[in-house]
């Protein structure tokens, strides 16, 4: 018998199709020419299984919804207390890539804007061999299937990476950077350019929200303090200079990117991933923002709402 969170996701589709807002990223040239109808939904609960609707086997690049896995990574590998000599977790409330540092510590204000994920990937890949393998592999525990690179999205993006190259400079000269700034930024945006669907996206983040435990195969990825960690920097900066408007509007820790993913996590209840490539004017997904907030609303996800 077909499920009836099946139909619901397909309700969730169907009725965002209007909104046809925003514009796919503009500078990254691969994403730009993304086909922008192309729209999916997934849900997977913490024991493990998955629902999706849309276009739900297209692959798109992971981007900037990497960034809370390589930090869990970096946070398994060197702890919270090394991990946060490199990274604050205060919200920014700017964009995604502006270039600003802590002013008293020369830090990065947090791990989701991409001063903090090219210096928390430079931690989690200081080894010039294996940096970038480490994280798929870690992204192919996540989702257990081979999380490959998209080739194509990875040399577009270094095309025109002169801002990211400029933010690991930067960082090297606060000596903030573990790595070499141009390995550093090769690596991260591979790491970006990871290629994956909504439903490997449903899976990682349902592996958050079910304590670190990835829920189909019942692995401990990564432990219950670092889930933690990870999720509270989802909450307060994960959406970019909108996190506010996110928190109260949609209410769970959530991580977008620029290619048009957005996840989202109900601790203890469920992982959610949209898809969709037109982004409004904070970079995140227009129409994905609509799916989550209508989720949010029907299924009473809110976390600051009782009961
Ligand atoms: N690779 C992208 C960049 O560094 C990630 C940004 C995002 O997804 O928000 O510009």
């Amino acid at each position: 018998m077909r499920s009836p969170i099946l139909d619901y996701l397909d309700a969730i589709f169907e009725g965002t199709a209007h909104v046809t807002s925003g514009a796919t990223a503009d500078y990254i040239p691969d994403l730009a020419a993304a086909d922008p109808d192309r729209a999916a939904v997934a849900l997977c609960t913490v024991n493990g299984t998955v629902y999706a609707s849309g276009d739900a086997d297209h692959r798109f690049s992971i981007q900037s919804m990497s960034k809370p896995f390589a930090y869990a990574l970096a946070l398994e590998e060197h702890g919270v207390a090394r991990v946060l000599e490199h990274v604050g977790v205060e919200p920014s409330g700017e964009a995604f890539n502006e270039l600003s540092l802590d002013r008293e510590t020369g830090r990065p204000l947090n791990p989701m804007i991409n001063a903090g994920a090219i210096a928390t990937h430079a931690l989690v890949a200081q080894d010039e061999d294996d940096g970038v393998d480490r994280v798929l592999r870690f992204f192919s525990t996540l989702t257990g299937r081979d999380v490959e690179v998209d080739e194509s999205v990875a040399a577009s993006e270094m095309s025109t990476a002169s801002r990211n190259l400029g933010l690991a400079y930067l960082l090297e000269a606060t000596g903030g950077l573990a790595r070499h700034p141009r390995a550093a930024v090769e690596g991260y945006v591979r790491q970006c350019a990871a290629s994956v669907d909504v439903r490997d996206l449903a899976l990682m983040a349902a592996t958050l929200a079910n304590g670190g435990v990835q829920p189909q195969t019942g692995e401990q990825v990564v432990c219950r303090e670092t889930t933690r960690q990870v999720l509270s920097v989802m909450a307060s900066c994960g959406m970019y200079d909108a996190a506010g408007d996110w928190f109260t509007a949609v209410g769970i820790p959530a991580k977008s990117g620029v290619a048009g993913g957005i996840i989202g996590v109900l601790p203890g209840q469920v992982g959610l991933a949209v898809f969709s490539p037109r982004l409004d004017a904070h970079g995140n997904s227009a129409r994905g923002v609509a799916m989550m907030e209508r989720m949010s609303d029907d299924m009473g996800l809110h976390l600051m709402e009782a009961g």
